[in-house]
């Protein structure tokens, strides 16, 4: 099993990346965040444990995230290569991911660190929009839908993540701060991130992952 992880605060643009380089990668976009929403969207039971977790910009708890992604990664894919975007989130569940892949003699490739400015992030979450139907991401400036509030490859309602408001995305970024952080110095001792400035065009940062891939 071979693994690249997506690293970056929210707003960093590893979901639009993840989704634009996954089918020309041969790894499977795994997003816990889109796990988790869906999961609250359909009611399940994980989806009422996390919905107040997600709707104050908090992390899920380590023990949950860990149950969902080792679900994920047993429902075997062919070619068992993900990309995993938004996981880990904290050393626990780093350390958690270390162990359950040396158990499926698995490894992390590389790390992808996406690093952009915290008005870029700001910016970038305020105005984002995203439709309920298909997922398409646009922006109020910077992407905007042909007709206003309409997706334009499904016809879709475009809609603000409830955590994309003013006050949850300062948390959000403390939280990413005081968590996440950490495991860009983690990884660059293990000579495993590979630094992508992040506050240019999702074309730029897909190009720049696809031919570290390639090339390595
Ligand atoms: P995202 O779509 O990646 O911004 O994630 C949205 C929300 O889902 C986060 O603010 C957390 O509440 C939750 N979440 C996603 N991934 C994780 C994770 N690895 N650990 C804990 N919580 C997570």
């Amino acid at each position: 099993m071979k693994v690249i992880i997506l690293l970056g605060a929210p707003g960093s643009g590893k979901g639009v990346t993840g989704k634009k380089v996954a089918p020309d990668s041969g790894y499977i976009h795994i997003s816990t965040g889109d796990m988790l929403r869906e999961a609250v969207e359909s009611e399940t039971a994980v989806g009422r444990e996390v919905a107040s977790f997600m709707m104050h910009g908090e992390l899920v708890p380590d023990d949950i995230m860990a149950r969902i992604v080792e679900d994920r990664l047993d429902c075997r894919d062919r070619n068992d290569s993900y990309m995993l975007d938004g996981f880990p989130r904290t050393v626990a569940q780093a350390d958690l991911l270390e162990e359950g892949l040396v158990r499926r003699h698995g490894e992390i490739l590389y790390v992808f660190f996406f690093d952009a400015p915290r008005e870029v992030l700001i910016e970038r979450l305020s105005g984002r929009r995203l439709c309920r139907k298909c997922g398409t991401n646009y922006h109020i400036v910077n992407m905007l839908s042909k007709r206003e509030g309409v997706c334009d490859v499904c016809g879709g309602e475009l809609y603000q993540r409830s955590d994309d408001r003013e006050a949850t995305i300062e948390n959000r970024l403390e939280v990413y701060n005081q968590q996440t952080e950490s495991l860009i110095s983690l990884y660059e001792k293990q000579d495993l991130l590979v630094r992508i400035d992040s506050s240019r065009t999702v074309e730029l940062i897909a190009e720049d992952i696809l031919k570290v891939l390639k090339n390595g």
